[in-house]
């Protein structure tokens, strides 16, 4: 570990060896579609870096859709030193321009679209729209005056990359994350997926070497926006290094991810639940071939049972995965793929090699194994802080590294994780603490409930009051006396929330699907909260 490259571009350097093996595919808004090799894309990453006109560490924003000149302007913005800032590219016009001002890019690379939002929204920096054939007289234009780039290599704390954790609990935070950490990030999945090759050469008794020679070239359908660590990681950089193919969809079509799985022999998905279950329901109308997945993961929240089922009975064949991590620790620090997950699927994964946990008490005391706390990291995987924002980095990094993931988990003696919520999920009612995930994920088995919430409002008696917010599926009615009774009978007394709301508009979600609670807590501790 060690004698890991400082610097990440040593290590995306060595996949130029895949030379004419297809790197991307991806179908072009008209119809058409783009196939690219390795050797093409590092050709065209070779052409922008001395275009990018930056310095070493100055700042670029990509912000793009899904697609090959992503990739492409990430490669090159890194190549040339610089720290790629991954913009959310479905903000709106104010959105981007806030990004614009926290990070202050030297260049921005955008699409078109993208671009014209940027003017919009009265950005009028220096900006590449990467969408556009290149015309280099333009581009000598405007990037006139700019530093020239230089090719020095980073260390291996220089910062990489900024990119913005999912505002689940809040604002969004840039977190930065140097080479060190993403190489860390990368080396970890790879050493556990050596782990799982193992496991899978025993059980078909065969040596690994043989069961690589007859695995054909791995395709990974991308449908993580690449500005999130799970695009950036799982979908791109690993795919990157192992020499597989990327299949890239822009934006999320159940239909197109059915043709592309099909057309590409498409071996890996891993995408959110809602993605899931789209991909699964269609496939069994349209009686689709799903042969070729292997493997299919999700990851990034708790995964609902029946989705798990529903997987197994439609694609035997594929070893499900699913994973714990988050932005601020470079993607996952655990894993479970194959056998380790079937073993225990309530597990978000087993810890990965090299990286430091620990179980932490109220009054900051590590907790003995298997009883739940925050989860508290450090490893070389774990960030060096946010971006411009130094108090929200104290508050969650320790001088000595230690990260607090501001998640409730606990820790079996395999190394299991084990996530049980978010503290600030966390409700205090009448003395006694209620994970909200716990109620949620009761009150989602309930017949008829498509999507559930529990959060706590202010109460004078108790404290907090827990309320759950239930929109019922098409055709269910469901009354609120039934819901109670319902969480009454699986969990303890106290656990039962105090008051059950009802919408029939899907509930707020961000890109990655995440449930908006801030904003549904907002609407309802109006009518429910007594302080
Ligand atoms: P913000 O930090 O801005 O509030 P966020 O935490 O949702 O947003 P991400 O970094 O995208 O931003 O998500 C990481 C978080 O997702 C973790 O801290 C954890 O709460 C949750 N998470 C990740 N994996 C799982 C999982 N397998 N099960 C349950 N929750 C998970
Ligand atoms: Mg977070």
């Amino acid at each position: 570990f060690l004698s890991a490259p400082p610097d990440i571009n040593m290590m995306i350097e060595s996949a130029r060896r895949h030379g004419d093996k297809i790197f991307i595919v991806e179908d072009n808004d008209d119809g058409s579609q783009r196939r690219l090799t390795f050797a093409q894309v590092f050709a065209w990453r070779d052409q922008l870096v001395p275009m990018l006109g930056i310095a070493k560490g100055d700042r670029v924003a990509i912000c793009m859709r899904n697609r090959a000149e992503w990739i492409v302007a990430f490669l090159a913005v890194i190549k040339a030193g610089g720290v790629a800032a991954l913009f959310n590219s479905r903000g709106a016009p104010s959105e981007l321009v806030g990004m614009i001002e926290e990070v202050t890019p030297a260049l921005v690379l955008a699409d078109s679209q993208r671009a014209a939002l940027l003017r919009e929204g009265g950005y009028t920096g220096r900006m590449l729209d990467l969408t556009h054939p290149f015309d280099e007289a333009d581009i000598a234009r405007r990037t006139e005056g700019a530093a020239g780039t230089s090719l020095s290599l980073a260390g291996p704390n220089d910062p990489c990359t900024i990119l913005f954790t999912s505002g689940t609990t809040g604002r969004v935070k840039g977190a930065v994350l140097s080479h060190r950490n993403l190489i860390t990030g990368l080396m970890a999945v790879q050493l556990s997926g050596m782990q799982v090759l193992h496991n899978v050469a025993r059980q078909m008794n065969l040596s690994v070497e043989t069961l690589l020679q007859n695995s054909p070239q791995q395709a990974v359908l991308l449908v993580y926006p690449l500005f999130h660590i799970s695009g950036l990681g799982s979908a791109f950089l690993s795919p990157l290094l192992a020499g597989s193919k990327v299949v890239i969809m822009r934006r999320w079509d159940a239909d197109a991810a059915l043709r592309l799985i099909e057309a590409e022999r498409v071996t890996m998905f891993s995408g959110v639940p809602t993605m899931l279950w789209d991909v699964l329901n269609k496939a069994r109308l349209a009686d689709a071939d799903l042969s070729s997945l292997r493997n299919i993961g999700s990851g990034g929240q708790a995964l609902p049972v029946q989705l798990l089922d529903a997987i197994r009975a439609a694609c035997p064949h594929a070893m499900f995965g699913t994973g714990y991590g988050m932005t601020e620790c470079s993607g996952s620090i655990a894993q479970a793929v194959g056998e380790e997950f079937v073993r225990k699927p309530e597990s978000a994964g087993r810890l990965l090699p090299m990286v430091d946990v620990r179980i932490e008490g109220p009054d900051g005391s590590a907790l003995p194994v298997g009883e739940a706390g925050e989860i508290v990291v450090r490893g070389a995987q774990v960030m060096g802080g946010y971006w411009n924002r130094p108090e929200d980095t104290a508050a969650c990094l320790s001088g000595e590294g230690w990260l607090r993931t501001g998640d409730i988990g606990r820790i079996d003696e395999e190394g299991y994780v084990f996530i049980v919520d978010r503290k600030k999920d966390m409700v205090i009612s009448g003395g006694e603490n209620i994970y909200c995930a716990e109620v949620e994920r009761v009150l989602a088995q309930m017949p008829g409930v498509a999507e559930c919430v529990a959060f706590g409002v202010p109460d004078e008696r108790l404290g907090e009051l827990l309320v759950a917010v239930v929109r019922c599926g098409d055709g269910a009615d469901i009354t609120e006396a039934a819901a109670m009774d319902w969480v009454a009978e699986r969990l303890a007394r106290y656990k039962a929330p105090g008051k059950i709301g009802f919408v029939s508009e899907p509930m707020p979600r961000n890109h990655l699907d995440k449930l908006n609670k801030v904003a549904m807590r907002a609407r309802w501790v109006d009518i429910y909260g007594d302080a």
